[in-house]
């Protein structure tokens, strides 16, 4: 019975290592397939990834966030830190700014304005949306809505620094000019601010407007730059169709500080032409004429340097 087992196991044995021989030999002949075959998956793995970085990078650049950089930046951008913002006005004069570049128009034009920073309470302005109020992807390119303040610039300065937890009472522009061609630094470019309501901006794309609260009507806000010109004393408070109009350095600092972006001419609008509640007007006595006169020289200027 042992020695039965004994041969049993030793012709089991024998059958695994014939079978195992067989292998080696199958194996042996299979070898290049093998090699081909993973040399291909290796092939397609690198292909894959590098549409997948293609792919991501697409998606990067349709992000409209990408967009907002081409809003005229703070001159101060890069030394400030946009987390400890203080409500209070510090007072600066251009020359000041270290990073040139942020200046070009420094080189060449005897206009050089000076910069106020006064950033508004954080109620008064919001986050840009990607998506609408529908949840559907919006891609506005950026466009500039011109203001007035219809009062001096600091009681609109007051406003803006002033808490507003009534979502009825927030307000804000992202930049204001004031009287002497000061540049006044409100809310950061990369931030919803609420200079428009009920507002639709007609682009040669046709209708632009975005709703993103279901208490208000859609507006521009989420794709738009608001610059407020303060107004002249014969206009603040009252309800005139007109005023004296706005200082040559106004509408110097204006011209300078819209050529240090991107925003084309077509995309550059009104108060006035975007409101659809009916009352807005400003900026009232505007000469949009004379500042885009002045526009393409300031775009000229830059062009010359770069
Ligand atoms: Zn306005």
């Amino acid at each position: 019975m042992t020695q039965y087992l004994v041969s049993l196991r030793q012709s089991q044995s024998q059958i695994i290592f014939t079978s195992l021989a067989k292998m080696k030999l199958r194996f042996k002949a299979a070898k290049p397939f093998l090699l081909i075959f993973l040399l291909s998956l290796f092939l397609m793995a690198i292909l894959f990834s590098s549409e997948s970085e293609i792919l991501q990078k697409t998606k990067i650049n349709s992000n409209p966030k990408a967009a907002w950089s081409q809003y005229p930046k703070p001159q101060a951008e890069s030394s400030q830190n946009q987390e400890k913002v203080k409500p209070e006005i510090q007072e600066k004069p251009t020359q000041n700014v270290s990073n040139i570049e942020l200046n070009p128009v420094n080189a060449t034009s005897a206009h050089t304005p000076r910069y106020k920073i006064a950033w508004a309470h954080p109620t008064n302005y919001g986050e840009r949306f990607t998506k609408d109020i529908n949840g559907v992807a919006v891609y506005n390119q950026p466009m500039i809505v011109l203001h007035e303040t219809a009062g001096s610039a600091l009681g609109a300065i007051n406003v803006f620094q002033t808490p507003h937890y009534d979502e009825n009472k927030q307000v804000s522009y992202h930049t204001l000019i004031e009287l002497d061609g000061t540049v006044v630094y409100i809310v950061p470019p990369d931030k919803r601010a609420f200079g428009a309501g009920n507002s639709v901006f007609e682009s040669p794309n046709g209708k632009e407007t975005v709703k993103t609260n279901p208490k208000f009507a859609p507006s521009v806000n989420n794709f738009a730059y608001h610059i407020s010109l303060e107004t002249p004393p014969d206009g603040w408070d009252n309800q005139n169709p007109t005023h004296s109009g706005y200082t040559e350095e106004q509408y110097n600092t204006l011209a300078w500080f819209i050529a240090q972006s991107n925003v084309p001419e077509n995309r550059i609008t009104t108060h006035r032409e975007v409101d659809r509640s009916g009352n807005k007007v400003d900026p009232r006595s505007f000469d949009f004429p004379k500042f885009l006169n002045l526009l393409q020289i300031y775009r000229q200027a830059n062009s010359n340097i770069k």
